[in-house]
């Protein structure tokens, strides 16, 4: 096309964003920018949530400050939108902001909210505004209810998640899917009742899915149930044959119970069938340009001067009083090594990097594709303290913010 307005434009845009390009639809998006072509409200808004999927704030507040810039009408979908992308970006405050100045909200707005709060460890906050919702007369849907469960489970918020579930269908008409039972299951399994959780999943008229068995085998592992949790295993490793992590989880289960012998052969098995762990990235965004990091990573530019940062944190947070936990580590090396290894993971090496390259004070925003490990997040909390920083980690699962030392997510993730 020789001429192109800002409606061609806003459909390849788009389009991109709605069938996950959310990449291509961000660089047309800024293409469209160069070429002098000023947006309308559906660009924004897809260019908005391209920002949400991907996590990446700068970008999103840019194209925040465009929208302010442009001088058009708010609109609910640009404002849905904003309050999407600054809830992902783990900006919970920004979104709140948003959120306050809107005249119309509908279920999407009051949903992105409730998801928002619930995944930055900020429970309480959602089921508050969950009964504000229900007071100015919005209808919760199918995603409400994940983001309120989700909400409950991680506040340990029992009572209400049971009344929650129940009121799904009979008040609401929404018949509760699987997200909605695996939240229901980590709630009970978080609070020692993996009876009624076991019961909860026979009473479904589906077939479980594989999130559903996680979420068991999750609750097993941590109240230590090894039958109940064989059983959850046994299941993923039929829906999931190619996922690790169902097995590592069963062979240390094995180990804590001192069955050695079944730990080995669960180890054994993985090998055999050709499975491996994804291995674990993690990534920051340092102006408009994302880095990435591997565990033991040396690819980076910067990578002498990452390397004695990671030396100055660890001598800084040892003397604060952080002790490795090497039960983390790889099994094939001696204490040192696992320590060392334990430095290098990838979550360590991404702050040692945000420390390095951030302005003083501003926070350090960390996103990782796999679950934090648990000494990372010692690590962090410790970090957090020592260099007075506030520390974002979203990984797969939710949000953690640490400031000052404690984490939102209540050391439960
Ligand atoms: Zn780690
Ligand atoms: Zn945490």
């Amino acid at each position: 096309m020789p001429n192109k307005d800002v409606v061609s434009w806003t459909s390849l845009v788009t389009g991109y964003a709605r069938n996950n390009h959310h990449e291509e639809a961000l660089k047309l998006f800024c293409d469209m920018r160069l070429a002098g072509i000023h947006p309308d409200h559906v660009v924004l808004a897809s260019a908005l949530s391209a920002c949400a999927e991907l996590t990446v704030l700068e970008l999103g507040q840019q194209v925040h400050a465009d929208f302010v810039k442009s001088g058009l009408q708010s609109s609910i979908s640009v404002d849905n939108s904003l309050v999407t992308m600054y809830a992902k970006c783990g900006c919970i405050d920004d979104a709140s902001r948003v959120f306050d100045s809107m005249q119309i909200r509908d279920a999407v707005t009051w949903t992105a909210l409730i998801v928002g709060y619930a995944r930055n460890g900020k429970g309480k906050d959602s089921v508050r505004f969950y009964d504000q919702m229900i007071a100015s007369g919005t209808k919760p849907d199918y995603i409400t209810f994940i983001g309120l469960l989700f909400a409950c489970s991680h506040a340990g918020l029992l009572e209400r998640g049971r009344l929650y579930f129940a009121s799904m269908e009979k008040e609401y008409g929404i018949k509760p899917g699987p997200e909605h039972y695996a939240c229901m299951i980590d709630l009970l399994g978080r609070s020692g009742k993996l009876v009624e959780a076991e019961m909860l999943l026979n009473e479904m008229d589906v077939e479980p899915d594989a999130t559903v068995w996680k979420a068991l085998l999750a609750a097993c592992r941590v109240q230590g149930n090894l039958e109940l949790g064989e059983r959850a295993a046994k299941n993923l490793f039929e829906l999931e044959s190619k996922n690790a992590v169902p097995y590592i989880m069963l062979s240390n289960m094995y180990s804590a119970a001192g069955k050695w012998e079944d730990a080995a052969r669960i180890r054994r098995t993985m090998k055999w069938k050709g499975i491996s762990k994804e291995p674990g990235c993690s990534w920051i965004e340092v102006n408009s340009r994302v880095h990435t990091f591997m565990s033991e990573d040396r690819g980076h530019s910067r990578t002498t001067e990452i390397y004695s940062k990671i030396d100055e944190i660890m001598v800084l947070i040892k003397e604060a009083g952080y002790e490795a936990d090497i039960s983390f580590a790889l099994h094939n090396m001696d204490k040192e090594g696992k320590e060392l290894g334990l430095a290098y993971h990838s979550e360590k090496l991404a702050v040692a990097f945000g420390l390095l390259s951030l302005p003083r004070g501003a926070p350090v925003r960390i996103f990782k594709n796999l679950r934090v490990c648990g000494d990372c997040h010692t690590a962090m909390k410790y970090i957090s303290r020592v260099f007075h920083r506030h520390i974002i980690l979203r990984d797969s699962n939710c949000f953690h913010h640490f400031k000052g030392g404690p984490c939102s997510c209540g050391d439960y993730w």
